[in-house]
């Protein structure tokens, strides 16, 4: 027998919880016997003394188990799936998806959506008039069988916990804790079903994790949970200092990826894209060269079939903004040695492209639009940004947030390469 209160004083010592202790309290939060108040001073307890590997398997399990998981049982191809922990630009899923796709694995991608200064994939195609993101289990594995991939809202059923934990989380100042991260991203990624998983976790200004110590030690607790957990994981830790690609935004990243597509993508994209696209290949046991199918027309073909099999017009016109504005003219002749992500990505945040509170609306049409990025030779006055919005009282906040977002210097900065590390199973 227990009770919330010991469980609370055990971790708030530092004392391990049992796996009796955390089945227990998963189902009494689930039948209403422990308080909203009492997981969040658990919740604020593991911040601060974390979980162990055992703990963190328990913890992650009943998660799973708060809920029902997708069965993929009757996709025929290798399911192989990848999540991002979020950056500022970052449309690669709007690629990879079909990319992968196109090269034969099915790719079920449940995705999330923006939550501060960081974009989300549901936002981002929500802005292709038609297109849905709320599908049922049932018209999710139709899309997925019909044409290779998905990219949809995950179901309220998968992993509730998840859910109510994370919206607590969220007003307690207990997100950034490395095993409560983890659990909520792999609770939802093994309860959808995907047989591998890889992880792009993001370092830098932009990113949740802001160094490269952290964001390894976050990655290696994923792959660990999803192994044990009987799916094949990788990491790929990759730099989030400067927006990726040009485009920040909803429809202005679905233009991006559509170019990209084509093969017009910028070479940063193509460099995460690609890269990430090998290992879900190799984990998916398919050997393939994404790059190929980007030159061939096939993967943007396997984009449009997604985008009309989830009711969207792959041909419409995309919103475009009621007020466009140039910012940020270079202070010097030179070189672009700095583009701060976190800055741009709170610029088209407050422009309306992102969301304060999971229930905001967002706007599809507001967004920043990099006119040079690092490494651009640039010339004094020329403007560097470009900012769009639906109401032009949001371009006063948005340039406040790019007050010391660039530098100029008078040699180029050094190429570096966007993957900082691989990581695998112990
Ligand atoms: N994304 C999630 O799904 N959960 C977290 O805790 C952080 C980012």
């Amino acid at each position: 027998m227990t009770d919330a209160v010991t469980v609370i004083t055990a971790k708030r010592d530092g004392q391990r919880l049992s796996d009796h202790d955390i089945g227990w309290l998963f189902q009494a939060y689930a039948k209403g016997e422990v308080a909203d108040e009492q997981m969040s001073a658990l919740l604020m307890a593991i911040y601060f003394q974390g979980l162990d590997p055992g703990e963190l398997r328990t913890w992650t399990a009943a998660m799973i188990a708060s809920g029902d998981r997708l069965d993929l049982s009757s996709i025929t191809r290798p399911t192989v799936d990848k999540h991002s922990t979020g950056g500022v630009g970052d449309k690669v899923s709007l690629i990879l998806a079909p990319l992968v796709a196109a090269c034969g694995a099915a790719v079920p991608q449940l995705s999330g959506r923006g939550l501060g200064h960081t974009g989300g994939t549901l936002d981002k195609l929500e802005s292709i008039p038609g297109f849905r993101t709320a599908l049922t289990p049932a018209q999710t594995l139709d899309v997925l069988a019909e044409t290779g991939c998905v990219i949809c809202a995950a179901g309220s059923g998968l992993a509730p916990a998840d859910r109510r934990l994370y919206a607590l989380r969220d007003v307690t100042g207990t997100v950034e804790s490395i095993p409560l991260i983890a659990s909520s991203i792999m609770s939802k990624k093994i309860a959808e079903g995907t047989s591998a998983l890889v992880l792009d976790v993001k370092v830098g200004t932009g990113a949740f994790m802001k160094n490269h110590r952290e964001a390894g030690q976050l990655a290696r607790t994923m792959v660990a949970l999803g192994e044990e957990h009987g799916v094949r994981t990788r990491a790929l830790l990759t730099r989030m200092d400067v927006p990726l690609g040009r485009m920040v935004g909803n429809a202005v990243e679905v233009e991006e990826s559509i170019a990209a597509l084509q093969g017009y993508g910028p070479a940063d994209l193509m460099e995460v894209t690609l890269a990430l696209a090998v290992q879900m290949l190799t984990l998916a046991g398919i050997d393939a060269d994404p790059a190929a199918a980007i030159t061939d027309g096939r993967a943007l073909t396997a984009y449009r079939d997604m985008v009309r099999a989830q009711g969207g017009d792959p041909d419409a016109a995309l919103p475009r903004a009621a007020h466009i504005r140039t910012a940020l003219p270079a202070p010097a002749d030179g070189w672009l040695t700095r583009l701060d992500a976190l800055a741009v990505g709170t610029a088209a945040w407050r422009l309306g492209a992102g969301r304060a509170r999971k229930e905001d609306p967002v706007s599809a049409a507001a967004g920043v639009i990099c006119l040079a990025k690092p490494g651009d030779r640039v010339r004094a006055g020329q403007p560097l940004l470009e900012l769009r919005a639906d109401d032009e009282t949001r371009f006063g906040p948005a340039l406040a947030a790019l007050d010391g977002a660039i530098e100029v210097g008078q040699q180029p900065p050094s190429p570096v390469p966007l993957v900082i590390e691989e990581i695998g199973p112990a």
